[in-house]
């Protein structure tokens, strides 16, 4: 069966097969690489140094919905004036933070669910490794996926990493710079 993109103004189905999947994960790179931005900036060593209880339980309360990264992202751009949506269900990955009149989203990623390229969060787990590589490359899958699908249909997408959030003046330079652009 040949694979293909068909998306319309309603629906986006996608059928990949692998070649195609390559491929498209190839362009997929190059067109988002100033979104899939590689880990550079310092990131905390404390999952190395705490129980395994306790980052179980710091890695539960990354996952999930109105996280606290997204809370910040969603403060900062509403500060600046920006209105938008959350978890449109009817987009591509439910984005988190939707800018319908822009056609622009922003997803909020935890490093390690998501799996931050060079980051020191996206680690693998000691134990049950396979089980891990498996999920979390079911994750990386999903969300190439996504964005896929929503540049197929024109949406702009900004991913903020976990770990850029602390530094709030950047996140708020690169925030407002991906809300004001009008590139499209
Ligand atoms: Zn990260």
């Amino acid at each position: 069966m040949r694979s293909r993109w068909v998306h319309g103004i309603n629906s986006v189905r996608v059928m990949l097969d692998d070649e195609v999947d390559r491929i498209a994960a190839l362009l997929l790179a190059w067109k988002l690489r100033c979104i899939v931005r590689e880990c550079t900036g310092p990131v905390s060593d404390v999952m190395d140094i705490v129980s395994p209880e306790v980052r179980s339980r710091m890695m539960a309360g990354i996952k999930g919905k109105n996280t606290k990264p997204e809370m910040v992202v969603r403060k900062l751009v509403h500060g600046m004036g920006f209105r938008y949506r959350l978890h449109r269900k009817d987009l591509p990955g439910s984005p988190d933070i939707v800018f319908p009149r822009l056609r622009k989203v922003i997803f909020v990623h935890g490093c390690f669910w998501h799996q931050h390229p060079g980051c020191r969060l996206a680690y693998t787990p000691k134990s049950n490794t396979q089980f891990w590589l498996d999920k979390l490359e079911a994750n990386t899958r999903r969300d190439t996926l996504a964005l896929m699908a929503l540049d197929a249909m024109g949406w702009e997408i900004l991913v903020v990493w976990e770990c850029e959030v602390s530094n709030l003046s950047s996140l708020a330079l690169q925030l407002n710079s991906f809300l004001a652009s009008n590139i499209r």
